[in-house]
């Protein structure tokens, strides 16, 4: 079926694709992990006693059993040479760590009083003028900027989000994702090129951040790329080119409700006014990791412990594997179906409108480039040579550590394997910093700049372009008579994406694999010639030659022809002129 509305209009107006397997209502919250869950505020602020505020310990593990059993606590992804890695200690996890016997030092007692203790120090500072675009004084918040934060130079994503598109309308356009979140809450997402309006088949850049809640820095880049290319327009012949050629699709908050509560915590507490158990309340939110979703079957009570499903191992491909956890308490619960969150289902929703020709979810913390797979026991994924070139490229520039990313440990269900798993996209997990979200002026915009991270960012943006590296469709629609006429060109494929071990204990909803749609449309030039970049027909695990892409074109008068075409990474595939009847 060739549809009649833009790619636009989809991400404005659309449900799921037509092809998304339909999924159940969340069921009945299971049962959560005995002690850790305390739901309501109540419990949660009455001090019990053995409760205390979050700590960081250097764990190290003995034994490949020691190792397994460390699945089930909050990592850090901080490694040490001695084999040691960090942990968050949540409220629980010391007596926990004791039981199992793992050697372990607490190397923070208090996180948030050390972090109070490094903002009080920072204070004093006098703020430093950096000539860096998209940068402030601190870390955005999601929407709403009071008077007094405004006074004191605070924004917003959305509000900065809108103001790009409201000054530079012909390079930015503003677009609102599928599916509200959990509790309410826009998503946004932007498109940045040059003739932005234009509806053309210009490559894909694809980057998203916040997927995590208490990962600030990871949305922050996002939106600054945003502005680096909209300032280096026209100025700087490096970004000129790469905005002629290339289309970058930014989500700088893929977990709106996520950050809020993490990046609210310390104001929502200093408004409050109300003797609390503060450091617990504040560090318990602000290191908020997962999306909100009740366990204890509130609606989303703000202060429930273990709340949320983890939206990066929520993705479908290989979904309930390792590297993810069935616990619902757990930092990485995968949720009870793959895409039950509709987070995770906005960023399927967009990248199967799109050919993401590469694509880079934002993180923190390790200064780590990862790249597919997440899990070990798939090895090397089928273009592990140009992954690898791809990641050193990058890492080449911000000297992040280029790796696997089962080398920092397993993971499945994430926005990294669903894009090359079910597009092929070259795609990467960047590990910002070294802390979740450190002091703002001392990090984001030295990083940015001599920390290189605006420099791997381009390079992993222009490689979208290679053309080694995609497909190119290329034709012209003309009628019967060989004349040419304009007209619309769509590009379709329905495909299997394959769960974890079909059906095993891992799957217990039982789905034995999930049907892609994936349909992306351009215009045609006045003279009806078309060139769509496009990624390979055949996804990276379709047996054989894979299934064909179904190419239709249609004139503005409703005629229309298809053929079928298999392209591969690297291939020009000439249509030649496809005449409507
Ligand atoms: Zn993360």
């Amino acid at each position: 079926m060739t549809r009649k509305i833009t790619r636009r209009q989809l991400l404005r107006t659309a449900g799921l694709g037509a092809g998304a397997v339909a999924l159940g209502a969340l069921p009945a919250a299971a049962a959560p992990e005995a002690g850790l869950l305390r739901g309501g505020g109540r419990a949660l602020l009455g001090g019990s006693a053995g409760r205390g505020v979050l700590s960081l310990a250097r764990v190290w593990p003995a034994d490949a059993d020691q190792w397994a059993a460390l699945w089930s606590f909050d990592d850090t992804h901080a490694r040490f040479d001695d084999g040691s890695v960090e942990l968050l200690l949540w409220p629980g996890d010391l007596p926990r760590l004791d039981a199992l016997g793992i050697r372990y030092r607490v190397t923070l007692p208090d996180l948030l009083a050390h972090e109070a203790s490094l903002r009080e120090a920072a204070r004093g500072r006098r703020a430093v003028a950096v000539d860096v675009p998209g940068t402030g004084t601190t870390y955005r918040k999601l929407d709403a900027v009071s008077p007094v934060e405004a006074l004191a130079g605070v924004t917003s994503y959305y509000g900065d989000l809108r103001a790009l598109a409201d000054a530079h309308p012909d390079m930015v356009q503003l677009f609102e994702l599928p599916e509200t979140s959990l509790e309410g809450r826009t998503v946004y997402g932007i498109e940045v090129c040059s003739d932005v309006a234009r509806e053309d088949g210009r490559p894909v850049f694809y980057m998203d951040g916040l997927h995590h809640a208490r990962e600030w820095p990871s949305g922050e880049f996002t939106i600054m790329f945003a502005y680096e290319l909209v300032t280096g327009y026209g100025k700087d012949s490096r970004i000129t080119e790469l905005m002629d050629s290339v289309r970058t699709v930014l989500v700088p908050v893929q977990n709106p409700d996520g950050f809020t509560r993490s990046r609210d915590a310390l104001t929502s507490y200093l408004s409050a006014h109300t003797p609390l158990d503060t450091p617990l309340l504040v560090s318990e939110q602000e290191y908020h990791r997962k999306n909100t979703r009740s366990h204890s079957g509130a609606p989303h009570p703000p202060l429930e412990t273990g709340a949320g499903i983890d939206t990066n191992r929520n993705y479908g491909f290989q979904w309930g594997g390792d590297g993810s956890s069935g616990s619902p308490t757990s930092q990485t619960y995968r949720g009870p179906e793959p895409f039950s969150e509709p987070e995770a289902r906005n960023v399927r929703a967009l990248l199967s409108r799109l050919h993401a020709v590469t694509l880079n979810s934002n993180h923190t913390h390790g200064r780590l480039l990862l790249r597919p797979p997440g899990a070990r026991t798939f090895g090397a994924f089928p273009d592990e040579e140009i992954l690898t070139e791809l990641g050193d490229a990058q890492a080449a520039h911000n000297g992040y550590r280029s790796i696997f990313s089962y080398e920092l440990y397993d993971t499945t269900g994430t926005t990294m394997d669903w894009g090359y798993g079910a597009h092929g996209s070259l795609a990467y997990t960047y590990e910002h910093a070294t802390s979740f979200h450190p002091d703002y002026p001392g990090y984001i915009a030295e990083a940015w700049t001599d920390g290189g991270v605006r420099e791997s960012f381009l390079v992993l943006a222009e490689a979208a372009a290679n053309p080694a590296w995609h497909g190119v469709l290329r034709g012209r629609l003309t009628d019967a008579s060989g004349a040419p006429l304009p007209g619309r060109v769509s590009v379709e494929k329905t495909f299997e994406i394959p769960l974890w071990k079909d059906g095993d204990a891992s799957n217990p909803a039982g789905i034995p694999a999930l049907t892609e749609e994936h349909t992306s449309e351009m215009v045609t030039d006045a003279d009806g010639s078309f060139v769509f970049h496009v990624n390979p027909s055949r996804r990276p695990f379709e047996p054989d030659e894979g299934v064909p892409y179904t190419v239709t074109v249609t004139a503005e008068d409703g005629r229309s022809a298809s053929r079928t075409v298999h392209v591969g990474r690297g291939d020009v595939a000439n249509l030649g002129e496809v005449a409507v009847s």
